[in-house]
C-alpha cells in the first residue's frame, strides 16, 4: 500500500471521530467548573489551529505592561486591593442630614451588561464608571402593573411618583388604561411627582435630557397622560386621541402647574413647541397644528410674573448663561439631541455641560435646595437599533455627567441617586481574553464558527443563515463600524427592553437606605424621606454642616 494512502486512511479512520468526540467534550465541559473545562483543551487542542478557536484576534483595549501583568499574578496585589476597599468601607459613616439637594440620574435602558461592557469600552475590565464608587447599591424591580417588562413611561411613573402604572402611561395610576382620556383627566387618577413635592416647599426643580423634553422620562416629572406618544397636539390627533380632551405633553410642560414651575428645562424637542408654519433657528419647521408657539408662551409667562429667564438653543449660549437666571429653557435640537458620537461639538452641548449649567441655575445662595432629573436618554435608543457602540458611548457620556455633578456638589447635603428605568436584551458572552476590545469575538460555537462578545436576544441585527445553512458571522471590518447593528437571535424592527432588575447607586444624605432588592416605586419615597418633602413619611429636618 502506498504510504500516503495509508496515512490518509488513518486520518479518516481515527482523527475524524476524535474530533467529533472533542467537539462533544467542548460542549459538555462548557457547563462544568474551571478545572474540568481544561480537559478538552489539554487533550484536543492539537486538532485545532489557534485561528479555529479565535479566528479573528481581538484588539486590546489597553495593553498592560510586563510589570502590571506580573503584579496581577501575585497574591499581594489582590489582597492589598481588597484590604484597601475594606478600609474605605470602614471609614464610611451614615449620613443622616436632610438632603438639601437631590440629583436623580436616569440611564434609560442602562442594564447591568451595558454597565459592565462600558467599563471595557472605557479602558478595561477593572475601570469604574463614576457612580460605581458610590457607597450604597441596590436592585430595582421594574415590571409595571399590566406588563412583565417596563417601558420608559410606566417606569418613570414608578420612580418619579412612587406608584406603579400601566405600560405607555405617565403620571397616572393603573386605573387609567392606555389612551383613556376621560380616566387620565380625573384628578384622583393623577399622580404628583417628586418635583412637585419640592416645588410645594418652594425648592427649585429642573430636568435635563438628551431626548425630546416631552419624551417619556422627563414627562414623568410634570405630565399626566394616557399615552406617552401624545407629545404634541398633532400626535394626539394622529394617534386616535381627542385634541379637545387630551392635553398634549408639550402643552402640559408650558401650561401645567408642575411644568410651569420648573426652573430648568434642557434637551431636544423644539419642534413640539412650534406651529407647523414656523421655521426654527436651525431651519426645521414646527409640528403643532393648534398654531401655538409654546416657546413664546413660556417667555410670556416669565414676563408676566417678573421672573428672570433665558431661552437658548445652542451650546455657546449654554456655556454663557447670565448669572441671575432663575428660569432656563434650552431646546438644542428639533427632535432628540444627536448621539454624542454624531453631535456637532461646536453647536450641541454634551450631557455633562447641560448638567453643570442646570446645577448652576438651581444652586442659588440662600435657596432651600433643589431637585434635578438628568437623563442619559439615548442609551436606550441605541440598544433598540442594536447599535452597541453608540449605547456604550452614551453610557460613558452619562458617567461623565455624574462625575461632574459629584465634583461641583457637596456629599454632606446633596443626595445623588443613579439608576435605570429598565434593562435591554444585550448580553455579554465569554470567554474573550482579558483586555479584549468588547466589540470583538468571544469564542467558537459548536458549529465551528465564531460568536461575538455582544449579542442581542432580538432586534434588527438579525441575519438569516446563508443558503448552505451556515450561521451568520460578522466580519471584523463590520464590527468596527459605529453604525454596525449587532447580531440578534430573533428578527424585530426594534430590539425590545429586558425584564431583568436594574441597579440603583446612591451617595449623600440617607443613601444607606438605597440597598437591597426593592420595588422601583420605592425610590421616590426614599428620596422624599431624605429630602424631607414627604407628606406620607414623617421626617425631622436636620441641620446640615455644609453651606
Ligand atoms: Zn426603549
Amino acid at each position: 500500500m502506498n504510504i500516503h494512502i495509508f496515512f490518509f486512511s488513518l486520518t479518516v479512520l481515527f482523527i475524524s471521530p476524535i474530533k467529533n468526540l472533542c467537539n462533544l467534550l467542548y460542549a459538555v465541559s462548557s457547563n462544568l467548573d474551571v478545572l474540568w473545562k481544561q480537559l478538552p483543551t489539554l487533550f484536543c487542542n492539537f486538532l485545532y489551529k489557534d485561528e479555529d478557536v479565535r479566528p479573528f484576534p481581538n484588539k486590546l483595549m489597553r495593553p498592560k505592561s510586563e510589570e502590571e501583568l506580573l503584579m496581577e499574578r501575585t497574591k499581594g496585589y489582590w489582597r492589598n486591593a481588597a484590604l484597601n476597599t475594606i478600609a474605605d468601607k470602614l471609614r464610611q459613616r451614615m449620613n443622616f442630614n436632610t438632603a438639601k439637594n437631590v440629583i436623580f440620574f436616569l440611564g434609560d435602558g442602562m442594564s447591568v451588561p451595558t454597565i459592565t461592557a462600558t467599563r471595557v469600552y472605557m479602558g478595561g475590565e477593572e475601570k469604574s464608571l463614576a457612580f460605581e464608587t458610590f457607597p450604597y447599591t441596590g436592585l430595582s424591580k421594574t415590571y409595571c402593573v399590566d406588563h412583565q417588562t417596563a417601558d420608559s413611561a410606566c417606569s418613570a411613573t414608578a420612580y418619579l411618583t412612587g406608584v406603579k402604572a400601566n405600560l405607555g402611561t405617565i403620571g397616572v395610576t393603573a386605573a387609567v388604561n392606555l389612551k383613556n382620556c376621560t380616566a387620565m383627566n380625573q384628578r384622583e387618577n393623577q399622580l404628583d411627582s417628586i418635583a412637585k413635592l419640592f416645588q410645594l416647599q418652594g425648592r427649585r426643580t429642573g430636568l435635563v435630557t438628551t431626548t425630546r423634553v416631552t419624551h417619556a422620562t422627563p414627562a414623568g416629572l410634570y405630565a399626566h397622560t394616557a399615552d406617552r406618544h401624545w407629545e404634541t397636539d398633532t400626535d394626539v390627533s394622529t394617534l386616535n386621541g381627542d385634541v379637545t380632551d387630551c392635553e398634549d405633553i408639550a402643552h402640559q410642560l408650558v401650561f401645567g402647574k408642575t411644568g410651569q414651575q420648573l426652573n430648568v428645562i434642557l434637551g431636544g424637542g423644539r419642534r413640539g413647541f412650534l406651529p407647523r408654519e414656523v421655521i426654527d433657528e436651525q431651519g426645521n419647521s414646527g409640528v403643532r397644528s393648534d398654531g401655538l408657539n409654546l416657546i413664546e408662551e413660556w417667555i410670556k409667562f416669565r414676563e408676566n410674573h417678573n421672573q428672570s429667564y433665558q431661552y437658548i438653543w445652542n451650546r455657546d449660549q449654554l456655556l454663557n448663561i447670565q448669572n441671575g437666571t432663575d428660569y432656563l429653557l434650552g431646546l438644542f435640537q428639533s427632535s432628540h439631541m444627536n448621539y454624542n458620537k454624531e453631535r456637532n461639538t461646536e453647536t450641541q452641548p454634551s450631557l455633562e455641560e447641560m448638567t453643570e449649567a442646570a446645577i448652576k441655575v438651581l444652586d442659588k445662595q440662600n435657596s432651600s435646595g433643589y431637585f434635578l432629573l438628568v437623563e442619559g436618554g439615548r442609551i436606550d435608543m441605541a440598544h433598540h437599533y442594536t447599535w452597541a457602540h453608540k449605547a456604550l458611548d452614551e453610557t460613558a457620556e452619562f458617567s461623565k455627567a455624574i462625575q461632574r455633578a459629584v465634583e461641583i456638589t457637596n456629599e454632606e447635603n446633596t443626595l445623588i441617586v443613579v439608576t435605570a428605568d429598565h434593562a435591554h436584551t444585550m448580553s455579554f458572552s465569554g470567554y474573550a481574553a482579558r483586555g479584549s476590545d468588547v466589540f470583538g469575538y468571544a469564542g467558537m460555537g459548536t458549529d465551528k464558527l465564531p460568536y461575538t462578545i455582544l449579542t442581542y436576544a432580538n432586534g434588527p441585527g438579525y441575519r438569516p443563515p446563508n443558503d448552505e445553512g451556515r450561521r451568520y458571522v460578522p466580519l471584523p471590518e463590520d464590527i468596527n463600524e459605529i453604525q454596525y447593528q449587532w447580531p440578534s437571535v430573533a428578527p424585530m424592527e426594534k430590539e425590545s427592553h429586558g425584564a431583568d432588575d436594574v441597579t440603583v447607586y446612591a451617595q449623600g444624605p440617607w443613601s444607606h437606605l438605597f440597598t437591597g432588592v426593592m420595588e422601583q416605586n420605592v425610590i421616590p419615597h426614599l428620596i422624599s424621606l431624605a429630602a424631607c418633602v414627604s407628606t406620607d413619611i414623617e421626617c425631622e429636618e436636620t441641620d446640615t454642616k455644609a453651606p
